[in-house]
């Protein structure tokens, strides 16, 4: 059974969905007025996960993530750069969707926009009115009144007192109260996108516009609200409130947060000018390097990138793309020869057997990716040991360990979204992009293998161990195999 810690209730819960067989659930998307950053990629590769997983567990699955295009930023953006806020919010979904792409996450069911559920906000503000839950303003602001949602604090564990008492929220003299929010800011200026609304022209708030799209396509209580950390307070409880506020059923039954990811320990901003965005990591690292990290500690903790770090897991990945690239050219071959499996065959036979419950009970256990990780570095280890031992014979019994090594590896892939490149071209794209840092080309390799070769024939080992020597310090290293030479990097970490 999945176990999932519930930021509600602060433990971590058996999941039973509302209906049976089926999730639905709701993840905050991006405000689209800039590239999005790896930071921002987390949450993206982090709920693609456990929806693929709740999909493998066996639920139907609907997976919803809006596009704020209304926003300050927008505007700002707009207004610097001399377009209209639908020139910037139409180019950054659309690169938004390009970097889905390059991550291979899976395309929600609905990715609702602001602009299209105006009447369904307004609709819902109306509602918070009539209830006593919102007022209005005299320039026609209308806001939450954060008193009348007495629970209000139940996610974050804040008390409203508390809340005032350390509130620098700046006494509004519109608010009643200083911790009351805006559902509906009236237009400024003429050059502002606004809409009609009973109170005037204005736009919908930041947090009114993920209750009224949640709650329009997954109804007054759904499953799985996920989100960064930094949405707990106050975006997500002005959510909550809002939408108990208006419907007087809870809302959602298990919260979902994500910790951040931080560089070099530092927070991730602009004006540290440390902000890697994900489309360069993608393009220094590749896409696999960038989930394999997002993924490899627990999405409640917080994440350090460093280049150091980055560097392990291609390490890793490395490793586990050999692993895989030598077990299909293994299975290329057929073979009738049966005998005993050797010490080393019996344990990754052993291994194998067990692994499919292994990591299911990872994953179940809170989406513990990162011990799922820790099992296939295990099952690396144990395949290699065994297919590289001298001696080693592809066998009948051999084929099924190797055989079954390729299918898990398959159907965790399925779920993970990683290991599923074809290996060999894989391996290279990592070369290519090893080299490329480096500044040195696989022409150059080449030569210099060609040149060894040469050196060899003409007994001058010492001109020959140079070469390979100069290599090695620069990462690569060369392999003898009969009369061929192949060459690969030597990741470290
Ligand atoms: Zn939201």
């Amino acid at each position: 059974m999945i176990q999932i810690t519930n930021t509600l209730t602060g433990k971590k819960e058996p999941f039973t969905p509302i209906e049976p067989g089926k999730v639905k659930m709701y993840v905050c998307g991006p405000t689209v007025y800039n590239f999005i950053h790896i930071g921002n990629a987390r949450p993206l590769v982090f709920f693609d996960v456990v929806g693929r997983y709740l999909k493998f567990s066996g639920f139907s699955v609907t997976r919803v993530m809006n596009y704020t295009d209304v926003d300050d930023k927008i505007i700002q953006k707009a207004n610097e750069e001399k377009v209209s806020c639908e020139t910037v919010t139409q180019k950054y979904i659309a690169e938004f969707e390009e970097d889905m792409k390059l991550l291979k996450v899976e395309q929600p069911d609905a990715q609702p926009k602001v602009t299209g559920h105006i009447p369904e906000i307004i609709k819902m503000i109306e509602t918070l009115i009539a209830k006593g839950s919102a007022y209005v303003a005299a320039d026609g602001e209308v806001f939450f009144s954060v008193r009348s949602f007495p629970q209000y604090g139940k996610l974050s564990k804040k008390k409203i007192d508390d809340l005032l008492v350390g509130a620098r929220v700046a006494p509004d003299e519109k608010k009643k109260d200083p911790l009351d929010f805006s559902l509906w800011k009236p237009r400024k200026n003429e050059k502002e996108p606004a809409w009609d609304s009973p109170w005037g022209p204005g736009r919908p708030g930041w947090h009114i516009e993920c209750s009224a799209m949640s709650i329009k396509y997954l109804g007054e209580t759904f499953d799985i609200h996920g989100g960064g950390m930094d949405l707990m307070h106050p975006h997500h409880e002005n959510e909550i409130a809002q939408s108990e506020g208006a419907t007087a059923v809870p809302f959602c039954n298990y919260w979902v947060h994500n910790n951040l990811l931080t560089i070099n320990s530092e927070k991730m901003s602009k004006s540290l000018g440390n902000i890697w965005l994900t489309r360069d990591f993608i393009k220094r690292f590749t896409a696999e390097t960038l989930k394999f990290f997002l993924l490899s500690g627990h999405y409640r903790s917080t994440l350090d990138f460093s280049e150091s770090q980055v560097r392990e897991h291609q390490a890793a990945l490395h490793r586990i793309y050999k692993a895989l690239e030598k077990a299909h050219k293994l299975t290329q071959t057929d073979t009738n020869l049966s005998q005993p499996l050797t010490t080393e065959g019996n344990t990754a036979d052993t291994f194998g057997k067990a692994f499919g419950a292994h990591w299911k009970e990872a994953m179940d256990d809170d989406f513990n990716t990162a011990r799922v990780f820790g099992l296939v570095f295990d099952y690396v280890r144990v395949i290699n040991a065994f297919v590289d031992k001298k001696g080693f014979k592809w066998t009948v019994e051999a084929k099924n360990i190797v055989n079954r090594f390729l299918s898990d590896m398959k159907t965790l892939s399925g779920v993970l979204n990683l290991f599923a490149e074809e290996p060999t071209a894989y391996l290279q794209t990592l070369r290519l992009l090893f080299l490329a840092e480096k500044g040195m080309s696989e022409a150059q390799i080449k030569e210099a293998i060609l040149k060894r070769i040469t050196a060899r024939a003409d007994k001058d080992f010492s001109l020959a161990d140079q070469i390979r020597n100069d290599l090695l310090a620069n990462g690569i290293e060369l392999m003898d195999r009969g009369n061929e030479t192949d060459w690969d990097v030597k990741f470290t970490g």
